[in-house]
């Protein structure tokens, strides 16, 4: 980058909000995959206008912006490819309202999820999304990837509680977006178009999203079974029953052996899968779920059922699902996450074939996740230093995503397309779809300035 454009970013931010030194710049080269790209310069924009104005001057001089929030993505989205500068969102980081009548709250990009939701629940106000990475994660880099959780099986993803945005365009224009309404159809829906768009179609700097009363009560259960298809079919007997558990995650006994060696919590090692659900609402209606999943577990051979109700209780059985993506690295150094969502029916299907997958490619491949909607994370662990067995680990992810999208699913539930899943989008939108979204990113974005890269 020429130093007279880096003068002229410096002018806009100030010296004290760049990073140039190759040390500095080389942290913001990594995200959650184990792609990297170093980018010419890092800059941490105070507010709208500075965040505009770098868009603008990245036009004239031709340059390219990658936005960057907490650098958690899984796909590679804030990666640099080429030359241009980081444009880390982490100092626009205030809440700026929660307001209980209107049942909303107003962020700048840069908060981090996880304290957002400790400020409403304080309020007895509840923002459902909850990203796994929680506690570093930006409500920015959620809007980006439309981002979901375990929570998603009740209360659905991050597009769901999108009311509004503050957009900088990719030619360095301000835009508004949606409102401070839950109904609005005026004119294309922009907020669902920038939601999702992997920091490809603007800069998102200010969001208005929409917030639901805190359910009174929780139960968790943590289910242990002996067959993995047992687990997989309990699911669906679940969904099937009409009981609706505000999470359902499943972990298969690789997982589960990882997580006990990890940190010892009790799981037995010869069980091969645990599912753990968790029910919230109303006293009764919660009594009642708890009751009807114990008896649908006990129904598909379920070998033991611990139910917990306090908080801490509870806690205690989730430790063993948040200690999953530190747990399974130590099978091996690179982990290849992914996210291809089925139809929930096809669960049961989808677990066996990813078994055949590992057993042909003799991979570790362990299988946890957001069973309840469909959205299995099958990661492979191997080490990028082994030539062989990464050309391995990409036939195996082929056939992954071959048998999601045979099954009637998806590439991606929630991680987005990034880098990582780019040459295998056309099996998905097919020919017509691509050039679709084309047309789309050509429209707003003729310089090609705003992470370019990403997705095609
Ligand atoms: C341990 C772990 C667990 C995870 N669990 C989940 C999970 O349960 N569910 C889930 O959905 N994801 C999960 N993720 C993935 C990741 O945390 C999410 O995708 C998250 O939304 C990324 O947020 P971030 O702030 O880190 O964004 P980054 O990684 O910095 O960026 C992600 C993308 O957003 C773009 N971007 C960032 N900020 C903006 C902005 N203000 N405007 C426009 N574009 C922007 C970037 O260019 C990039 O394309 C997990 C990741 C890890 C490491």
């Amino acid at each position: 980058m020429k130093s007279d454009t880096i003068q002229k970013i410096i002018k806009i931010v100030g010296q004290e909000n760049i990073l140039s030194s190759m040390e500095e710049r080389i942290c913001y080269s990594y995200d959650g995959t184990f792609q990297r790209g170093i980018p010419d310069l890092v800059v941490f924009p105070a507010n709208t206008k500075e965040v505009a104005e770098i868009v603008k001057l990245a036009n004239k001089e031709n340059f390219s912006v990658f936005p960057r929030g907490a650098g958690t993505g899984l796909s590679g989205g804030s990666i640099p490819i080429g030359s241009g500068v980081a444009l880390v969102l982490s100092r626009m980081n205030k809440i700026k309202e929660i307001n209980r009548e209107d049942l909303l709250a107003v962020v700048e990009p840069g908060v981090v999820t996880g304290h957002f939701h400790q400020e409403v629940e304080k309020l007895g106000l509840f923002y459902p999304p909850d990203p796994a990475s929680l506690k570093t994660c930006t409500m920015g880099g959620n809007i980006a990837e439309n981002a979901g959780g375990p929570r998603a099986f009740k209360y659905g993803v991050t597009k769901d509680y999108v009311l509004g945005l503050e957009v900088v365009t990719p030619e360095g224009e301000i835009m508004h977006t949606g409102g401070r309404t839950v109904k609005n159809v005026t004119g294309y829906d922009l907020t669902r178009l920038i939601t999702g768009s992997e920091g490809t179609l603007g800069i998102v700097t200010e969001i208005t999203v929409r917030l639901v009363p805190k359910p009174k009560e929780k139960r968790t259960a943590l289910v242990i079974f002996d067959k993995l298809e047992d687990a997989a079919s309990t699911v669906t007997a679940i969904i099937c029953h009409g009981v609706i558990p505000a999470t359902l995650e499943l972990m298969d006994q690789i997982t589960i052996n990882c997580v006990e060696k990890y940190n010892n919590l009790g799981l037995p090692l010869d069980a091969e899968a645990v599912l753990l659900i968790e029910v919230d609402g109303g006293k009764n209606q919660v009594e009642e779920d708890i009751k009807s999943i114990e008896e649908i577990c006990q129904n598909h051979h379920c070998r033991e059922i611990q139910v917990a109700s306090l908080a801490e209780e509870r806690e205690k059985l989730w430790k063993s699902r948040r200690a999953v993506s530190s747990a399974i690295v130590q099978l091996n150094p690179t982990k290849i996450s992914e996210d291809a969502t089925v139809p929930r029916s096809k669960i049961p299907e989808m677990v066996k074939r990813l078994r055949e997958i590992a057993a042909k490619y003799n991979l570790h491949l362990p299988v946890f996740g957001h069973a309840g909607d469909g959205n299995l994370h099958p990661n492979i662990l191997a080490d990028k230093n082994n030539k062989e067995e990464m050309e391995r680990v990409e036939k195996a992810v082929a056939e992954i995503f071959q048998a999601a999208l045979e099954l009637g699913g998806t590439l991606s539930g929630e991680h987005g397309i990034g880098i990582m899943k780019r040459p295998y989008l056309q099996w998905e939108l097919g020919e017509v779809g691509m050039n679709y979204l084309r047309a789309i990113k050509r429209a707003v974005d003729p310089n090609n300035i705003l992470n370019p890269g990403k997705i095609f």
